[in-house]
């Protein structure tokens, strides 16, 4: 039993000095240009590929390497301090390595993960494809169909993906598909679209509000044929986990929790934290050099009550983010949806701070010469994607009162 501290130990503090340089010397000097351009920022993610950053041995150090669970929300922190869309392009393909690691067994994880990532020579993607133009927060509804051809021990994928980080350009596509619709979403099935697949193809990419370097697009699939083994977890484990829903569903047995999902929120939420920091540090700066009517602006308690409140709610985010990821990583069980929690408070945090940052700044905040407007609009999607606040509320209703919230 370790003493109750909060302090990061020294590998985390490398960590984070070493994330953070980066993101000062390289990410957020190119954060303009990218997002201007809206496009995929391959220079700065083979920067970020040489220094080790961008790395199968990166992403398993600091998710598994780690006991505490900080080591990751830290670090996402300090990246997305950087910049969001530059951020989710170097990181977006951890979440198809999370999907591998969450259901693959040991063999597939070996084999996929490192693929998600490639290495510096020959950097790969991945990308993590649930979502569908008829299911987005509803995700037990999925069209996607996965049907096994016992023949020739393949499985075959149709159907359309929509808003799919890196979707289309990723080298590793993980896609959840229904085995038995009727099932919703415990009917369902995860598989590795290795590189190159036939059938597989991009659709519409998607212009954006916010995080404009990342790509976003539509994920085609059209009688994608995979071997069998290419299932996550393997067919055996599948026709259990079917058995189980179908015999649940005749009894009438309730559904467990889907307490996977709230594993990868507070990493989530860390980098709604780092955006929210941004604009915070920015903002008290500005506010400090800024003079109307003979002084600083700070000196208004209107301007410094509001930097002192954005200090305020973006440490009480970054505790619950802490706490969640503790708990993940300690394998102690959400029973309130802590995981749920983090991700909704840094959400609308870091859009109410860098609403504030606006106003701070004033015209030059509304301008694109100053990077406040940008950091509102990459904010905004983490009250939509990884569950939106309203469903993160749901989640949380739910927990707390054992009820079936509506
Ligand atoms: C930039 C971007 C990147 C993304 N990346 C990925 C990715 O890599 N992989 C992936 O699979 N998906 C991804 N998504 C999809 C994202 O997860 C979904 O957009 C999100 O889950 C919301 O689904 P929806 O857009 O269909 O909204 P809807 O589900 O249609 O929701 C619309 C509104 O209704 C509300 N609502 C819905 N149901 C309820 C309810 N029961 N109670 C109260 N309110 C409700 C919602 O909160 C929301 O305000 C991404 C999306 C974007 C924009």
């Amino acid at each position: 039993m370790s003493e109750f501290s909060l302090e990061l130990n020294e590998d985390q503090q490398q960590i984070q000095k070493w994330v953070h340089d980066f993101a000062e010397a390289v990410v957020r000097p190119a954060a303009h240009e990218w997002d201007e351009r809206e496009e995929f920022p391959w220079p700065i993610v083979e920067e970020a590929a040489k220094i080790g950053l961008y790395s199968f041995d990166f992403f398993a150090q600091a998710s598994l390497g780690d006991s505490t669970g900080l080591t990751l929300p830290v670090a996402l922190e300090e990246l997305f301090w950087g910049d969001a869309g530059i951020g989710l392009s170097i990181f977006g393909s951890g979440l198809a390595a999370a999907g591998i690691a969450g259901t693959g067994l040991a063999e597939q994880v070996m084999e996929w993960v490192p693929q998600c990532f490639g290495d510096a020579d020959k950097i790969q993607l991945g990308a993590f494809c649930v979502s569908e133009p008829d299911a987005g927060s509803d995700v037990s509804s999925l069209k996607t169909r996965a049907t096994y051809d016992e023949a020739n021990d393949e499985w075959v994928l149709n159907g359309t993906k929509a808003w799919i980080t890196n979707g289309g350009i990723a080298d590793i596509h993980v896609v959840v598909a229904t085995v038995d619709p009727s099932l919703k979403g415990r009917g369902q099935a995860s598989f590795v679209v290795p590189p190159d697949t036939k059938g597989l193809s991009q659709g519409q990419k998607y212009l954006k509000h916010g995080i404009r370097a990342s790509h976003t697009a539509e994920v085609v699939l059209e009688d994608v044929r995979l071997p069998g083994r290419l299932l996550l977890g393997g067919k055996e484990k599948l026709d259990e986990k079917l058995a189980r829903a179908r015999e649940q569903q005749r009894t009438g047995a309730k559904q467990p929790a889907m307490a996977t999902f709230e594993a990868t929120r507070p990493s989530v939420a860390a980098m709604a934290v780092g955006i929210a920091r941004a604009a915070y540090e920015y903002a008290l700066e500005y506010a400090k050099e800024r003079s109307q009517f003979g002084r600083p602006i700070i000196h208004n308690q209107a301007i410094a009550f509001a930097l002192a409140d954005m200090k305020l709610e973006i440490d009480a985010a970054r505790l619950l983010v802490w706490r969640a990821s503790w708990m993940g990583r300690t394998g102690k069980p959400f029973t309130n949806a802590e995981g749920s929690m983090s991700k909704l408070k840094a959400g609308e945090v870091a859009v109410w701070a860098t609403e504030r940052a606006i106003q701070i700044l004033g015209g030059n905040g509304y301008t694109r010469e100053f990077p406040v407007e940008r950091w509102h609009r990459d904010a905004k999607i983490y009250t939509i994607f990884e569950g939106t606040s309203e469903i993160q509320r749901l989640v949380i209703s739910r927990a707390i009162s054992g009820l079936r919230v509506e």
